[in-house]
């Protein structure tokens, strides 16, 4: 299907000079319309840095060091979202591409009732529309993420963790953007609900057509609700794979790593091995692979040369991409 979101060689540094943290290196993605892409990796790989990155809402010091965002809306031409002006920068956030931020559920206001919060979102948006208009619309957002219209005046702290959490997804879902970026907590207390709220996403998603992008460290929950999984280890994609094919036959050892790190959800049972020694330091990052100090499988070239993100050479694999060389790029391939 046609790509909604293209990120093409997006690198992202903390700091300036010899200083810099490479937090994110040439990655390439692209989101499609209407697909749930999971984003998965160990803390400090790099996720939260890519979602700021692409929508640019890195804090400093974070920046954009190099690559593209492209965006290509319904209608009209494609948006380099990267030299966008503020003030297109920030039209373009709630009604094309939404953010919903690792521990959004604590930053709705406190003092505020959860409809103010909501018609705030629509009115800078659609200043037009009548005030009966915009509440109907703001009841209509919590239907759609499951919470009943008569909670619209109640106060954040009235309403659960989870609760909470899906009223930002409701606020994100505001504008109807075509994207909608999810970036969840890493702790594991978190894991039930991360669970209801990527089934609910995954429903709406069904209903209202847009991609979702969803970043986690859990890759359990990816395979159950993603239609393609991204890797990320150390600042760059590892792999990448339909959902069913990176769960069934993983190629990247850290990816196979990760999927012996959690219980496996149907089927045989896996042994959980977990993955030996702990992720890179960025500002001290490994010759070659950045993978190849833990890797169970290195071979002769892993210490000494990268290697490059493409579809392998064997199993042939039409959608699926590897940086290891374990699995050498198929020829031509481009990359
Ligand atoms: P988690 O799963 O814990 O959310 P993550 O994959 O989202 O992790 P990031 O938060 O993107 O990881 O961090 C990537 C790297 O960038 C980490 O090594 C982190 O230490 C570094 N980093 C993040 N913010 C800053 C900052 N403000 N200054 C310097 N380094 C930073
Ligand atoms: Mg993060």
């Amino acid at each position: 299907s046609e790509p909604v979101l293209e990120i093409r060689k997006l690198s992202v540094d903390y700091g300036l000079g010899d200083e810099a943290v490479h937090a994110v290196r040439e990655v390439d993605l692209t989101l499609h319309r209407g697909e749930v892409l999971g984003l998965a990796g160990e803390s400090g790989s790099g996720k939260s840095t890519l979602a700021y990155g692409l929508t640019r809402l890195l804090p400093p010091p974070g920046v954009v060091s190099g690559g593209e965002v492209i965006h290509h809306p319904v209608d009209g031409p494609p948006v380099d979202v990267l030299s966008l002006s503020p003030a297109r920068l920030r039209a373009y956030r709630w009604a094309e591409t939404s953010i919903v931020f690792q521990g959004a559920m604590n930053s709705l206001n406190p003092v505020h009732r959860i409809s103010t919060q909501l018609l705030d979102v629509i009115r800078a948006h659609e200043p037009g529309m009548s005030a009966p208009a915009r509440r109907a619309r703001a009841a209509e957002l919590l239907r759609l993420v499951g919470i009943s219209a008569d909670r619209l005046d109640a106060y954040p702290h009235q309403l659960s963790g989870g609760m909470r959490q899906r009223v930002m997804i409701g606020m994100a879902l505001a504008l109807e953007p075509q994207v909608v970026i999810m970036d969840e907590p890493t702790t594991a207390l978190d894991v039930v609900m991360q669970r209801q709220i990527l089934a609910q996403l995954a429903e709406l998603r069904e209903r209202l057509g847009f991609a979702v992008l969803f970043i986690t460290h859990d890759l359990s929950l990816l395979v159950e609700f993603s239609d393609r999984i991204a890797i990320m280890y150390g600042g760059r994609i590892v792999e990448q794979a339909p959902a069913a094919e990176l769960y069934a036959a993983p190629l990247h050892p850290y990816t196979d790593g990760l999927l012996h790190s959690f219980p496996a959800l149907r089927g045989p049972r896996r042994e959980l091995t977990g993955i030996p020694g702990s992720p890179p330091d960025l500002r001290a990052m490994p010759a070659g692979c950045a993978f190849h100090p833990r890797c169970p499988r290195v071979v002769e070239p892993c210490a000494t040369r990268l290697p490059p993100l493409g579809p392998p050479a064997d199993p042939p694999g039409g959608r699926r991409a590897v940086a290891c060389w374990r699995h050498p790029v198929a020829e031509g391939a481009g990359r």
